[in-house]
């Protein structure tokens, strides 16, 4: 039988076939990625083969394949032995949830986030929550920053969880897909998801208090289907993805308005830095790109390891 993975405990699976029956699944064997050294090789998402086993009453399924991910996303684990985690796999979309104030966004956090879901190959979409709490300082800000990411081509939009603002809009962007909730502790990531669908209640919430005592969560996600046509991939205390590897060459590949320009830099291993006749440079100068975005390429390339950590966890 397919179907897809809901639930993983670390030694069990709970996965959905195809007819809507839920299995409890454990694995046979073992199970290796290519270059990836991970606690648990099967994530929330992944799509599985299981064969069904009956045993004094109970029905239970063994899974033997995995199917190709379209992506996924890892977390590393903090302690000495390296290992990364897979957190959650076939994810269709990610909505960021920014705020200008309580607590603030910042746009290196931003940008970081969308280096790195570039990199995974997910599609971001920008979400402006509480703005029936600003003041026109804090509106023009939404402003200035939905104009520097539509430019770049990421979908934007402003909506207020606790008035039900644009609610619907989000609503009809998950429709037929599965979307995940990113952003910092705080900007509304529950109450958003709450206001979508008021019977889900997301253990977001729980963990991350959890995590202020300093106490050591095992994260595991899990998979909803909710009461119209989408999915949900809760990532209990997950702020954002870790950038994993990534070489300063290939950072300009994630920014999409670097990348569109870089065919005119001069050297073609331009870092776009100290660099003469640089296109990404003479585009931040003409202001074609944005000087947020210019600073927030520095600073990846500068390979800041805590900024990386923070990514991950509040
Ligand atoms: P999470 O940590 O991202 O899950 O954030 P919560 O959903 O717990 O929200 C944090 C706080 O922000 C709560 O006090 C919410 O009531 C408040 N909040 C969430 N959305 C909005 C909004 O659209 N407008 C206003 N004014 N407050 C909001
Ligand atoms: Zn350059």
């Amino acid at each position: 039988m397919t179907g897809i993975v809901y639930k993983s405990t670390g030694s069990w699976y709970l996965v959905k076939a195809e007819d809507g029956t839920f299995y409890e699944c454990r694995i046979k064997g073992k199970f290796r990625m290519e270059g990836i050294k991970s606690t648990n090789p099967i994530a929330v998402g992944d799509v599985v083969d299981f064969e069904v086993e009956t045993n004094n009453d109970a029905t239970t399924g063994v899974i033997s394949v995995i199917h190709d991910r379209k992506n996924y996303i890892i977390r590393k684990s903090v302690n000495l032995s390296k290992q990364t985690q897979i957190i959650a796999s076939n994810i269709d979309q990610v909505f960021l949830l920014i705020t200008i104030d309580n607590p603030p966004t910042f746009t290196s956090f931003i940008d970081r986030f969308l280096v790195t879901a570039e990199a995974y190959s997910i599609t971001t979409v920008l979400v402006f929550n509480k703005i029936d709490s600003y003041q026109l300082e804090q509106r023009a800000e939404v402003l200035y920053l939905k104009d520097i990411y539509k430019k770049i081509g990421y979908q934007c939009i402003e909506v207020s969880a606790t008035e039900n603002t644009n609610v619907t809009a989000v609503k009809e962007l998950m429709l037929g897909k599965t979307s995940m909730f990113v952003g910092h502790s705080g900007v509304g990531k529950s109450t958003l998801v709450n206001a979508i669908e008021p019977a889900l209640d997301l253990k977001t919430k729980e963990i991350s208090d959890q995590h202020k005592q300093g106490k050591h969560t095992t994260t595991f996600a899990e998979m909803f289907d909710l009461s119209f046509e989408a999915k949900i991939i809760d990532t209990p205390g997950i702020t954002g993805f870790g950038v994993v590897d990534m070489e300063k060459e290939e950072v300009d590949d994630y920014f999409p308005e670097f990348f569109a320009v870089k065919n005119d830099c001069k050297f073609n291993n331009c870092l776009h830095v100290e660099e003469p006749k640089c296109a990404v440079k003479m585009a931040v100068e003409n202001e074609e790109i944005s000087p947020s975005r210019y600073r927030s390429y520095l600073q990846i390339i500068a390979g800041e390891e805590e900024h990386y950590r923070t990514d991950i966890w509040e």
